[in-house]
């Protein structure tokens, strides 16, 4: 008998999005592949699944991907599961696919919750084209790089975050993307789910007033509609205007309609930033 991988979704919160199929395919499976085995138990539990649990991380992924790939070589039945949501998607699972793709083994989704997709789904921006882009980096220019990057993407952007860092984070997409619709979805289906929408401005403001963000987040980011922000230093775009001929005040002038900046405010930056 040949083996067989499946990839099972399990809830990202509220234990009812456990799909019938999942509990099935968990109950029938030889051995389940989890992120942690302890945290996944409780889920087991809960369903009263006894099919034994070997620990799949990034740690041991590399190590562990070739046993599991000999046991379903061997006929043995694996379901691969996350700490929350669908495997694979910012979480570990890949060498796993792979190595049951290299040696002809099939691999199966069972399908369920994931944070990007029911963030998007309820998010009120656009569906008909989106970028998931996993986790940003943590390093604020490397982010900033990240974001600019995605700039002109005609999509809406999807980020997972962690809530100690989404304070910075929104902060690097209103330098880097402007004003575009920006929402945080807090919690997914669990009992303090929220969804907080306005520019990222807007919503550090809304934040501002409280302590701590806490729990899971998801970000979204509506695509572009016009031209990226131009992010040349003032002093710059205005040179840039007097070398090419235009008389320094027709420059600033020039600068600050591009900017959405008053003549004063150009003006007054200038001499501030001297
Ligand atoms: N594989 C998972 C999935 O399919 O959603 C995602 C795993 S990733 C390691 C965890 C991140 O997903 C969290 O840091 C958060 O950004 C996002 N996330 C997970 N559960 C969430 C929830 N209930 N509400 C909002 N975001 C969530």
């Amino acid at each position: 008998m040949s083996g067989r991988l499946y990839v099972v979704a399990t809830p990202i919160g509220n234990l009812e999005d456990m799909t019938y199929r999942a509990v099935r395919v968990l109950r029938e499976a030889d051995v389940i592949a989890c992120e942690d085995t302890r945290q996944t138990r409780k889920l087991l539990d809960h369903y009263g699944i006894r099919a034994p649990a070997v620990s799949y991380h990034e740690h041991n992924e590399t190590e562990r991907a070739g046993e599991l790939a000999a046991r379903l070589v061997a006929g043995a039945v694996v379901a691969l599961v996350s700490d929350a949501g669908t495997p694979l998607v910012s979480d570990p699972g890949y060498r796993l696919v792979r190595a049951a793709i290299e040696n002809g083994i099939p691999v199966e989704p069972v399908p369920g919750a994931s944070a990007a997709l029911a963030a998007l789904a309820a998010s009120g921006l656009p569906t008909d084209a989106f970028h998931f882009g996993g986790f940003l980096p943590s390093k604020p220019g490397a982010r900033a790089r990240a974001l600019r990057a995605l700039a002109e993407e005609p999509a809406t952007l999807i980020f997972y975050e962690a809530p100690h860092r989404i304070l910075e984070t929104l902060e690097a997409i209103e330098q880097t993307l402007g004003t575009r619709p920006v929402v945080l979805a807090r919690e997914l289906t669990k009992l303090h789910e929220e969804f907080l929408r306005g520019t990222a401005a807007e919503i550090r403001g809304q934040l501002a007033a409280r302590d701590a963000l806490k729990g899971e987040i998801t970000v979204l980011i509506g695509k572009a509609t016009g031209p990226p922000p131009d992010d040349t230093p003032l002093d710059a775009a205005v040179h840039a205007l007097v070398r090419a001929g235009t008389p320094r005040m027709a420059a600033i002038k020039e600068v600050a309609r591009r900017r959405g900046l008053s003549k004063r405010e150009v003006y007054d930056r200038l001499l501030r930033e001297g």
